[in-house]
């Protein structure tokens, strides 16, 4: 008789170890944990996603005649920590079956626990490439770029192939898509599923236990897989056509844009990765939708998502602990109120308050840049993305956040910082044209913070990045600088970063 503990990102019927389950015989462990919710203090919309689906996938698996022991979050007998739950219902169990943990830090958990007990750690094969395959292809290689790895991926799983060529000719369509917005553009309304009496209930769990950043109403995600397959459906019907052309494109008032808003599902398991690609690949197949669209969302479901979860388990721990770039300014406060002048950071602090929800390149080039040419800590910034995101688990946060936006992993995941003045906020967004900066402007109180903070980052870290080929356009230009020029920049930059933080 095994007992097998689901965490609360495993909710899926294809978990190797809920396939192995005997259901005659073997009982699943379900429980809503206080570590597992202040580990870091998450969103208080994405406890309620959370804890809902989990209340709602115990009722699936018990209506598929599996027995469940759920422990609420309120259970008196709850001990809030994992391994000492697990020991807990052990009774007359001779094994405790594991799905491998998605985090480092709950999978040394289940490490721990196999040493005094009978446990199996089974691989986690919904991800598309194991430990194994990602160490493989990394190994010898001097660097890991996300574009092999994809093609490879591409070519194992027969994803928009023609034979052994990628179908339309080329691999990357990148050209074709990431358009700035149009003026009137029609964005399509998000799928929203109206909570039921389980969501209502958790609601008011989460209201009276927890007292963390975010918004819990209104309240409309899926919490359960056939509501999630809704999401999945409506995304490939209504907004994939689209997706390639504004993928980067930010709108003011338009949170969700032409983007899937899967990732909450597929990181919970309430969806695969693979039928997603194979959803869109159909749309392809049946000319719905067209190549370049198809390709750029594959590229980041089959691409970036296994890409990063691969380079997360090769250099963890040590990954957690990079600052290639010695960034040590704490948080400022508009990153939890979102009470600043800049109207970029303040829209998409204020969408990530109401939804636990940002696209890519608000995260990226918006939060993310800022955080890097600001020289924010990599730990505060990382601790801010894993607590904010309904999505976010460290294992997904902290190769986007210290690999892609801060550079704190030194080069290993992307081969130059993604450092940028205004103008690419510019052209992608019509954040500044309700902005009390101009961003035109380069110097002075009128100035857009990210012009000065950008070419101040490169003078401040030019003894670690002058020799980066990527940058050395923008060091060139820098070294045309008059002496005059670089510190008036140095200048701004100080009192704008002390602005925001009077102890620096
Ligand atoms: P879409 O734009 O529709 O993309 C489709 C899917 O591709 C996503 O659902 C996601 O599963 C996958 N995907 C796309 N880009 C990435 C990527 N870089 N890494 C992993 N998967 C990707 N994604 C998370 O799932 N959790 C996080 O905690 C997270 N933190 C991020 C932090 C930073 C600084 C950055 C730059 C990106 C982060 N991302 C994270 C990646 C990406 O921003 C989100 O996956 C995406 O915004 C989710 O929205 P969507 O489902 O509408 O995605
Ligand atoms: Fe952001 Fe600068 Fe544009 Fe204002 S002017 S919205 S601070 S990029």
């Amino acid at each position: 008789m095994a007992l097998c503990y689901v965490n609360w990102d495993q909710l899926s019927l294809d978990l190797a170890s809920l396939k192995s389950i005997n259901k005659q015989h073997d009982e699943v462990l379900i429980c809503e944990l206080n570590s597992l919710a202040t580990h870091v203090k998450h969103h208080m919309k994405k406890l309620v996603f959370l804890f809902s689906s989990m209340r709602h996938f115990a009722n699936e698996l018990e209506k598929k005649g599996i027995k469940v022991i759920y422990v609420t979050l309120d259970d008196p007998n709850n001990t809030h920590n994992i391994t000492d739950e697990i020991s807990r219902h052990q009774k007359e169990h001779t094994e405790i079956v594991l799905t491998e943990a998605s985090e480092y830090h709950i999978q040394k958990q289940f490490k721990a626990l196999a040493k005094s007990h009978p446990v199996t750690i089974l691989e986690d094969d919904r991800f598309l490439a194991n430990h194994q395959d990602f160490a493989d292809w990394a190994n010898g290689k001097k660097q890991l770029r996300m574009e092999f790895f994809y093609r490879e991926m591409r070519k194992r799983y027969q994803i928009l192939m023609d034979g052994d060529k990628p179908e339309g000719g080329k691999w990357n369509y990148d050209s074709e898509n990431r358009k700035p917005p149009k003026q009137g553009l029609k964005v399509p309304l998000p799928t929203q599923t109206k909570p039921d009496s389980i969501t209502l209930g958790v609601i008011d769990l989460v209201k009276n236990n927890f007292k963390h950043f975010g918004d819990i109403e209104p309240f409309f995600y899926a919490v359960t897989r056939k509501d999630a397959l809704k999401v999945l459906h409506e995304f490939i019907e209504q907004r994939l056509v689209l997706f390639g052309d504004y993928q980067d494109a930010m709108v003011e008032g338009e949170a969700w844009m032409f983007h899937s808003h899967i990732s909450f599902y597929l990181n919970n398991g309430l969806l695969l990765p693979l039928e997603c690609i194979l959803a869109a690949q159909n749309a392809y197949d049946e000319n719905r939708v067209p190549l370049s669209a198809t390709e750029g969302f594959i590229r980041q479901v089959l691409g970036w998502r296994e890409f990063i979860r691969g380079i997360y388990w090769l250099k963890m721990p040590s990954y957690a602990e990079g600052n290639f770039l010695n960034a040590k300014h704490p948080l400022p406060e508009f990153f939890w109120d979102g009470q600043t002048e800049m109207n970029c950071i303040k829209q998409v602090v204020n969408e990530t308050k109401a939804h636990a929800y940002a696209h890519h390149i608000q995260r990226l080039m918006v939060i993310g840049n800022f955080s890097l040419i600001a020289g924010l800590d990599p730990k505060a910034v990382n601790e801010w993305f894993w607590i904010v995101y309904c999505d976010a688990y460290q294992w997904v946060e902290l190769p986007n956040v210290s690999g892609m936006a801060l550079f704190a992993d030194g080069g290993v995941l992307g081969s130059k910082p993604y450092c940028s003045s205004g103008a690419y906020i510019n052209k992608m967004s019509n954040y500044c044209k309700g902005c009390r900066y101009n961003v035109k402007v380069k110097l002075g109180d009128d100035a857009c913070p990210f012009n000065y903070l950008y070419w101040d980052f490169l003078i401040r870290n030019h003894d670690k990045l002058h020799g980066n080929q990527r940058l050395s356009f923008m060091y060139n230009m820098l070294n045309k600088m008059s002496i005059a020029q670089k510190t008036a920049i140095t200048q701004s930059s100080k009192s704008f970063l002390k602005s925001i933080n009077p102890t620096q």
